[in-house]
């Protein structure tokens, strides 16, 4: 029988993240993970952080070569039709980093490989007797059956993941909005078309031109549910996306051979409690956000901070107050995050059956928001996280 401090469902962001705060406050943890190492590393997702995120990230001592190579950003665009307007960071003080998920996970995996690396195609994981003070983890492991004895369980296995399921039914409460469309997104080695994010309303349906490097461009374009990526050649998508971006911006667009092209569905999504028992869980499981306000990662990496200060101060202090106190507060903060990412994606997108009392609600309040300086503020505030 092994035993570890906090058993870790999950080799994500959030996984990782909080095995290697633990780490660093001498607590023990063993990170679970049924993919391998090259499939999790291979992973194409977010890369937008904000700055209290880099700070988390510099804390825990892998954020050097985001701070070398990460490109910082102190405003966005967004446009409307031939409209384009910069929102400005900088006049609130605040600023993002553009640096991709798959480099800090890299960045995350190496940290971990030189102490306790997570263990990689774990199989068939069960929670068990989480009501009680010594929950435990089942799995297999190339072949055999292990049990891990701990202190607690950190549930950061993501959406699809065991450890929201092992919360029992009666308490388990879940509100879910699944929106009617998806993201098409394709990773290209194109220049970005602009050195900033633009977010683009468009009547043949929202696009976004992000990036990952001065080199690496990640752009997207709304698509339907069922869109078949057979039918989505790489030229379909570069027309697609020049169609829907101002003609002035559209004309510096560069055509390039997708590295990545995939479909994501657009969901939000929030469970509560966020702990049952000695059960916590953390990212993914717990929330989903459309991508659409870029938070999934950040509010991932937001909870493990303070799921790992709780448990610091349960065998430092002997206080368990973090830890009775981790759902509520946790939970105030997604919702914040939720709203705005909610609010991003019904401003953005054309949705099926939308009439044209929906679009001039949509053309109001994008407006409203590129032309007030305090509904600047706010969205400032929220978009970069910098709000109280
Ligand atoms: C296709 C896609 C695109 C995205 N794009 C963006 C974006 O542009 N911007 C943004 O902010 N966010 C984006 N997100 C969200 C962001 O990537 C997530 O919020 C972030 O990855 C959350 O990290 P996590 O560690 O909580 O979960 P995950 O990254 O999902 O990690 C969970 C891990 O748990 C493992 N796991 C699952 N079940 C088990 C099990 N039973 N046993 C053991 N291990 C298990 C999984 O293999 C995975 O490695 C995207 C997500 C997806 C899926």
């Amino acid at each position: 029988m092994q035993r570890t401090q906090v058993g870790i469902i999950g080799s994500g962001p959030s996984g990782l993240l909080l095995s290697q705060l633990l780490e660093r406050a001498g607590i023990e943890s063993v990170v679970l993970e049924r993919r391998s190492r090259d499939y999790v590393l291979g992973r194409v997702r977010a890369g937008v952080i904000e700055q209290g995120v880099v700070a988390i990230l510099r804390e825990a001592g892998v954020a050097a070569r985001l701070d070398r190579e990460g490109l910082v950003h102190h405003g966005v665009e967004i446009a409307v039709g031939e409209q384009r307007q910069r929102i400005d960071f900088a006049s609130h003080t605040a600023s993002l980093v553009v640096y991709g998920q798959t480099e800090l996970t890299k960045d995350l995996m190496e940290a971990r490989a030189a102490s306790s690396a997570p263990l990689f195609e774990v199989e068939d994981v069960v929670v068990e007797g989480i009501e009680g003070t010594r929950p435990r983890l089942r799995y297999r492991h190339l072949g055999t059956e292990h049990a891990l004895d701990c202190d607690f369980i950190a549930g950061c296995d993501g959406f699809h993941g065991v450890s929201r399921k092992a919360i029992p039914a009666n308490v388990l409460k879940t509100h879910e909005r699944v929106y009617p469309f998806g993201w098409l997104g394709v990773l290209a080695d194109a220049p970005p078309v602009s050195p900033e994010l633009v977010y683009a309303r468009h009547e043949r349906g929202f696009a976004l031109c992000s990036m990952r490097s001065a080199t690496r461009s990640r752009c997207y374009v709304q698509c339907a549910l069922d869109a078949d990526l057979a039918k989505w050649s790489d030229a379909r998508f570069w027309d697609e996306l020049r169609a829907r971006l101002p003609t002035a911006l559209a004309a510096g667009l560069q055509d390039a051979p997708s590295l990545e092209k995939s479909i994501a569905p657009l969901r939000s999504f929030v469970a509560e409690p966020l702990r049952h028992g000695r059960l916590f869980l953390a990212g993914d499981a717990a929330h989903i956000v459309p991508p659409t306000g870029a938070k999934g990662l950040n509010l991932a990496v937001r909870d493990v901070h303070q799921l790992a200060q709780a448990f610091v101060a349960h065998y430092s202090e002997r206080r368990d107050h973090l830890l009775d106190g981790y759902s509520a507060t946790a939970l105030r903060r997604i919702w914040r995050a939720e709203r705005f990412s909610a609010w991003l994606t019904s401003v953005l997108h054309r949705f099926p059956g939308q009439t044209s009392f929906d679009r001039g609600m949509q053309l109001a309040e994008l407006d409203q928001l590129v032309n007030s300086a305090a509904a600047r503020a706010a969205f400032v505030e929220a978009y970069t996280g910098s709000q109280p």
